[in-house]
């Protein structure tokens, strides 16, 4: 755990992380500092470890933010469209939509995130936590970042094909129909469950699933996480 990295304030918080190259990329340290952790996790926000946000859910440390964008930042220029599944705080969904957005104005192509969550008051609790900022404001009204009820483990067909596919709970399998509504070429980020060998657990792996433009897929098991399970939606 990358706690050594925790401080006092964004900017802070982000150099540090950028010191000891968990933050690799200029275009990912701008967009996180370009969003404050205050507005999505209120009670330490700027403390390197995961924080609890309700209704069984976290939000992630902020070097797994950093880790996911660096895994996928190929896919992520201006332009791009986006799908995060288990979008919880909206923290992560709204420093994917400022790299693959620009300033209004420009001339490059407008990209967009979409942000999944099958509870409801989370996907209320995201849209609340953007509104805290004027360029959070501008990203929901120009509908360049979408927050949607859904179970994510069907995808959202609606906004495919997707240029990067992030999955921030841990799934039981690699499921298909995301590898399918990836774009070619493409990129898939997904904690994904071990088969329980002999009784004991196997832990869970970040997987990488790329598409390329000829459609063929390529899977690689990157390294070891903890991650929320994505599960069915509790009954309410
Ligand atoms: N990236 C988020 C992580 C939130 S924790 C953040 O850093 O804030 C994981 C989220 O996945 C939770 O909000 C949980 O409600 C959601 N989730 C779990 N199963 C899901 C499913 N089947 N479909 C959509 N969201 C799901």
């Amino acid at each position: 755990m990358a706690w050594y990295c925790s401080a006092s304030t964004n900017t802070e918080l982000v150099e540090n992380l950028s010191r000891v190259d968990l933050i690799k990329s200029e275009r990912v340290k701008e967009a996180m500092l370009g969003v404050d952790r205050a507005h999505y996790a209120p009670s330490r926000p700027y403390s390197d470890s995961p924080q609890s946000i309700g209704h069984g859910a976290t939000i992630s440390a902020p070097h797994m933010h950093a880790h996911a964008c660096e895994y996928l930042i190929e896919y992520l220029k201006p332009g791009a469209h986006v799908l995060d599944i288990g979008s919880g705080s909206g923290y992560l969904t709204h420093v994917l939509a400022n790299l693959v957005t620009s300033l209004p104005g420009s001339s490059e192509e407008q990209g967009q995130v979409i942000g999944i969550d099958h509870i409801s008051n989370l996907v209320d609790l995201a849209r609340s936590n953007m509104n805290k900022s004027a360029q959070g404001r501008e990203l929901l009204n120009s509908g360049q970042v979408k927050f949607i009820t859904a179970d994510g483990r069907l995808g959202w067909k609606e906004g495919a094909p997707y240029d990067a596919i992030h999955v921030g709970a841990a799934a039981e399998t690699l499921h298909p129909v995301l590898i399918e509504q990836l774009r070619a070429p493409g990129r898939l980020f997904i904690p994904v469950e071990s088969e329980s060998g002999s009784g004991f657990s196997g832990g869970q792996y970040i997987w990488i699933v790329d598409k390329r433009a000829d459609g063929s897929v390529r899977k690689e098991k990157v390294f070891q996480v903890s991650y929320v399970p994505l599960t069915n939606a509790p009954r309410s």
